[in-house]
């Protein structure tokens, strides 16, 4: 009736439960009530709060300095800890807030502090990331690659990136409260993104004044409100497409695929000249870029588009520059008909390569320079010494070498590559 007479749809929603603003009580609604009565405390309050109950955190909990931890490296803490009226020096406290639990404790990294990680453990958020909106997630929107959850709310739309396997119409409805869209942007203003978990939030704060105590007093009641957001009571994920995760498992396994043939090439037809490396790039190149707008259209369409289309056209230009010199090494060598020319070439340097226990070995083809490998453990290669190789002109232009060279010197001969 009362939606007859404002004009519009009631508010409806799946069943959700949430947690009381004043106790944590956790309380399922069924129905499209627009506020609730707290069965503990029996506060009534709005199902999507508009602003959160003022709070002042009190100590629950806390620990004291770890072995071997500096009285000195958690200084920074003691003066959250003492507003909380702990004099002691402590490593982590728990602070009760509107009858939730926040952890606030030293980060640490290999045994030195970092910064301060704060911690709720609740259970029934959906799992979710959200992120300081940027440039990148603005252009994958604006270009329909990625999808997002919209608020109608145009601040927080602004702000922050919501990236989720949630389903849309669950993360809609625990941003549907106001005071936990607000909670979530002042965590923002912190951190560059807290994730949501089935298990809670964390937040983790580093850098130069992560423990001044108005700052941590702020984020404990902003985790705090969004802990207490609405949560659907039966939470749906939206799945990867088949399709992705198919074009996800193709372009991993083709990576193996194309480097055999490409190892085989390079080991058969090597050829002297890197230009073939230019020409294989070139042609994967334009070959990607044909393949840029349907593979941006397989992609599209979730939160987590823009990542994965990053991730799938770096993988596939990996694949495609593998394929294109292992094609050109293959063409090139096997299928050359040109007349193999025999050399005999006269060396001007003998180097020697330590690891591998090889003799490399320098001569001039012409004004071409080449090296030439072979196996000399015992050092034996000197000059002056010649090498006898057969070279090919190349089906495609890039002249490449036969089977093996053999050097002669002295009166010993070695054979190599
Ligand atoms: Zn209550």
């Amino acid at each position: 009736m009362s939606a007859y007479r404002e004009g519009r749809e009631p508010v409806r929603h799946k069943p959700l439960a949430l947690l009381c603003a004043q106790c944590a009580q956790r309380r399922v609604v069924r129905n499209a009530d627009d506020t609730f009565v707290c069965e503990r405390c029996d506060l009534e309050q709005p199902v999507f709060a508009v602003t959160p109950l003022p709070s002042d955190p009190v100590a629950k909990e806390w620990r004291g300095l770890p072995e071997g931890m500096a009285k000195t490296t958690v200084e920074d803490l003691t003066a959250f800890a003492r507003e909380m009226g702990i004099t002691e020096p402590a490593a982590s406290l728990t602070v009760a807030c509107n009858g939730l639990g926040v952890v606030v404790e030293v980060a640490t990294s290999s045994g030195h502090p970092v910064g301060v990680d704060l911690r709720v453990n609740v259970a029934g958020l959906p799992p979710v990331t959200l992120r300081v909106e940027t440039k990148e997630h603005v252009d994958a929107k604006r270009t329909g690659l990625t999808v997002e959850v919209q608020t109608g709310d145009a601040a927080f739309d602004e702000r922050v990136f919501v990236e989720s396997a949630a389903a849309p119409e669950d993360l809609a409805l625990t941003l549907a409260s106001p005071a936990v869209r607000r909670a979530i942007v002042t965590v923002l203003d912190h951190v560059g993104s807290v994730e949501l978990t089935e298990l809670g939030i964390e937040v983790g704060l580093r850098g130069e004044g992560a423990c001044a105590p108005a700052r941590l007093r702020e984020l404990v009641l902003a985790l705090r409100t969004i802990a207490g957001a609405p949560r659907v009571l039966s939470p749906s994920t939206e799945e990867t497409p088949r399709r992705v995760n198919v074009a996800r498992a193709v372009l991993f396994c083709v990576a193996p695929i194309v480097l055999a043939p490409l190892i085989h090439a390079l080991h058969r037809y090597a050829t002297f000249s890197v230009l073939i490396g230019v020409v294989a790039a070139g042609l994967a190149g334009l070959v990607w870029l044909v393949l840029q707008p349907p593979l941006r259209r397989l992609v599209a369409g979730r939160s987590r588009s823009h990542l994965d289309f990053a991730m799938l056209r770096g993988v596939l230009l990996g694949d495609l520059f593998v394929a294109a010199l292992a094609a050109l090494l293959l063409v090139n060598g096997a299928g050359d008909r040109s007349a193999p020319r025999h050399v005999e070439l006269v060396a001007y340097e003998v180097g020697y390569d330590s690891e591998d226990h090889q003799a490399i070995v320098y001569a001039m083809d012409g004004p071409e320079k080449h090296s030439f490998s072979f196996d000399d453990p015992q050092r034996r290669i000197h000059l002056p010494a010649t090498v006898t190789a057969t070279f090919r002109q190349g089906r495609l232009g890039f002249p490449w070498q036969q089977g093996n060279a053999v050097v002669h010197w002295s009166s010993d001969d070695a054979k190599g590559k």
